[in-house]
């Protein structure tokens, strides 16, 4: 059997942590688990390497977490802390020598190429990122290879997301509203990644008891919880509040499943 593993690429917010400009008692803690990128995930599933979004903190994350190889790209949403390292994948294009697989539905895929126009256009420039794009719809099974992944739809406000699940793994990001039919496939999971933002409510993110509320209800093995905002407060103090089975993530957190 294949070890399979999720490391924790970033757990933070949009504007990560420390946020610019902010003095904070989170923004400035030493604490390496207080210092988030912006969210992002790398899964070794099956003897494949998945990049779960491909935000602006990309490259360091690669160069902090000593990645050398991905064989496909998943994006959740095209906001900008999600696809906004698009450009850098040109590295593993050198590398690999050839475009990366890329999954995401045909809404954020269209975002992706208004933002990226430069990519998109008829061009001779001979240094552009290069992706493969395939279509993946909410609430169906894809195939990379010999692997296979559920994608599932979710809502983050009235923006769609898409959630994925491997194995007994399921990754939900920039999500306020998980839809009725999709808890069916959130069953039996060993791993729960889910977002939660901060304590008080929010309009397109859950809060941390609304996050719990959700795990309690999925009922996974460990559940942790990531996209976290400098709102929520000290990692330290915020563990010492939390269910059993349920913790906040940190960067370069790995987890096997
Ligand atoms: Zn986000
Ligand atoms: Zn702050
Ligand atoms: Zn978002």
């Amino acid at each position: 059997m294949n070890t399979n593993k999720i490391t924790l690429l970033g757990t933070g917010t949009s504007v990560g942590i420390p946020m610019v400009g902010c003095k904070c008692i989170v923004c400035k803690s030493e604490q390496p688990k207080n210092k988030r990128l912006r969210t992002s995930a790398y899964i070794e599933y099956e003897g494949k390497n998945f990049l779960i979004d491909i935000g602006p903190d990309f490259r360091q994350q690669m160069l902090n977490n000593q990645i050398e190889n991905i064989d496909a790209i998943l994006i959740t949403h095209p906001h900008f802390d999600h696809i906004g390292g698009y450009d850098d994948i040109r590295g593993f294009n050198f590398s690999q020598e050839k475009p990366i697989k890329l999954y995401t539905n045909q809404f954020s895929y269209e975002a992706l190429k208004k933002q990226f126009y430069y990519v998109f256009e008829a061009s001779d420039y001979p240094s552009l990122p290069s992706t493969e794009y395939i279509e993946i719809k909410e609430n169906t099974t894809f195939q990379f290879e010999t692997t296979d992944i559920k994608a599932l739809g979710i809502w983050h406000g009235k923006m769609p997301c898409l959630g994925f699940r491997f194995g007994n793994l399921a990754y939900l990001t920039d999500v306020n509203d998980i839809p009725e039919n999709v808890f069916e496939d959130l069953k039996n999971l060993d791993v729960l990644i889910l977002d939660a933002l901060r304590i008080d409510k929010h309009p397109s993110h859950f809060s941390l008891k609304e996050s719990i509320e959700i795990a309690k209800k999925i009922n996974a093995k460990q559940t942790v919880f990531i996209h976290i905002s400098h709102h929520m407060g000290l990692h330290e103090e915020v563990s010492k509040i939390l269910p059993k089975n349920m913790t906040i993530g940190f960067d370069s957190q790995t987890i096997n499943f």
